[in-house]
């Protein structure tokens, strides 16, 4: 890109500030008109409730502040790209989103998008696709050269269905074709694909695996997600939880995500989920224990009470059998009989526990929902925890820039 196209670029920051979301909702609505076969790729969830056109329209904004060092964008350019080859998206999809996103810009912005500046944005988007999609093939070979590994969507079989809680139950999955499965690294997710048949469109959603890792099977654990009203309750996890039962098939793509326990730590782990956010962690535990972990392993966990506390029992009987194993739980309202037992009562808080070691040279994984993964990092920060050392997932469309 000349130096001027990138001027041009900077200068629609603020227009972009202020138009971004329509912008994108523009977009997505002009896309599913002109391919509404993509609905089986994109998640329509997200689409109901603006977080996916949010999450577009932050990363084009972000693309457009950085264009002058997109260097900087390699993080967030990695962590999107497992989720795009967990998606199994490909370069055609970028020339047709490409295609659709540049329409959009002149058809929303009018008059302020000139000849010029939609030039410039037709050199900045092919740049972006060439960066990622350059990225995407590189973790595609990564997956055909793992042992067991595979690329695009495999059929598996629900081998066990098991109840966690009121609202949390495990699928314990394996390959159809009784081969082997490639093992993942603690932390990592699979996309799961089922048909949806009143929507009639496939869809994907990601799960993290909450198994140590194995090569015979995958064991996800996942919420129902009830909405406020009955037609929003989420559609994949109620499938899930409701229609798909032991011996019925679903498509998955290989373990993907970049938020993972790394294969050499030498320093004390702290593992903080809030709700389901436990899945990713609880895999890291079992790994380090398995592997003998000889730092202190921590354990914080916060629910809103004992009906929706999954794999409670495991965690206190690895704690039991551990002793470099330490737990602290709580209960949005924990009543007298659980704090008898040693739960702590209200929303998790790292400063409420008694005795707990912050050590500034340990790591720190946290998942839950993006409120509880503001405080916790703000808390460690606070703490004097070192940024580089705190590491979080979100379950949904990327919307925090913490670090
Ligand atoms: C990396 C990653 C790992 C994940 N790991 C796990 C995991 O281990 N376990 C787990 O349970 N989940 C996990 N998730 C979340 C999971 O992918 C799904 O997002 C979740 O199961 C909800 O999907 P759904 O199809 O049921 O809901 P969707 O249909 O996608 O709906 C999403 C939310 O929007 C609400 N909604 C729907 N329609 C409307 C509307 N019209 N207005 C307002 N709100 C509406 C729903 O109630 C729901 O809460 C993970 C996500 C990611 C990105």
């Amino acid at each position: 890109m000349t130096t001027d196209q990138k001027a041009l670029i900077t200068a629609t920051v603020p227009i972009l500030r202020e138009n971004g979301l329509l912008l994108t909702k523009y977009f997505y609505n002009r896309m599913f008109i002109h391919h509404p076969d993509l609905k089986n790729i994109f998640n329509m969830g997200n689409q109901k409730t603006d977080k996916q056109q949010m999450a577009l329209a932050m990363a084009v904004l972000a693309y457009a502040e950085n264009i002058a060092d997109p260097k900087v964008l390699m993080p967030v350019v990695d962590r999107i790209g497992h989720k795009h080859v967990s998606l199994d998206i490909r370069p055609e999809h970028y020339r047709i989103v490409g295609h659709h996103l540049l329409a959009s810009i002149q058809e929303v912005l009018r008059d302020a998008a000139t000849p010029d500046i939609v030039d410039a944005w037709t050199i900045a988007y092919n740049q972006l696709a060439a960066i990622m999609s350059g990225h995407e093939s590189g973790l595609y070979q990564e997956k055909t050269s793992q042992m067991h590994g595979w690329t695009g969507w495999r059929p598996f079989k629900v081998e066990r269905k098991v109840w966690e809680s009121e609202e949390i139950t495990s699928f314990y999955l394996v390959p159809v074709n009784g081969g082997k499965v490639a093992r993942h690294v603690p932390g990592q997710f699979i996309s799961l694909r089922i048909f949806l048949p009143e929507m009639q469109v496939n869809q994907a959603r990601q799960y993290s695996l909450s198994s140590a890792p194995d090569d015979s099977y995958y064991r996800i654990s996942v919420k129902r997600e009830l909405g406020k009203e009955i037609d929003a309750n989420g559609m994949i996890s109620n499938r899930l939880h409701d229609h798909v039962s032991e011996g019925d098939m679903v498509d998955l793509t290989a373990p993907a995500g970049n938020f993972v326990l790394p294969e050499l730590l030498d320093a004390p782990v702290t593992l903080i989920s809030g709700g389901v956010g436990l899945t990713p962690l609880l895999s890291m535990l079992y790994s380090l224990v398995d592997k003998g972990h000889p730092f202190p392993i921590t354990w914080l966990h916060g629910c809103r009470n004992e009906r929706v506390h999954a794999f409670k029992k495991q965690v206190a009987e690895l704690a039991d059998q551990h002793a470099q194993v330490r737990h602290h739980i709580f209960y949005d309202l924990a009543s007298e009989t659980d704090q008898a037992a040693g739960i702590l009562n209200g929303f998790l808080d790292i400063q409420g526990i008694d005795g707990l070691e912050l050590d500034p040279n340990g790591h720190y994984f946290l998942c839950g929902p993006s409120v509880f993964i503001s405080k916790q990092y703000k808390d460690l920060v606070s703490a004097g925890i070192n940024k580089d050392n705190i590491h979080f997932e979100e379950f949904g469309p990327q919307v925090l820039s913490l670090n």
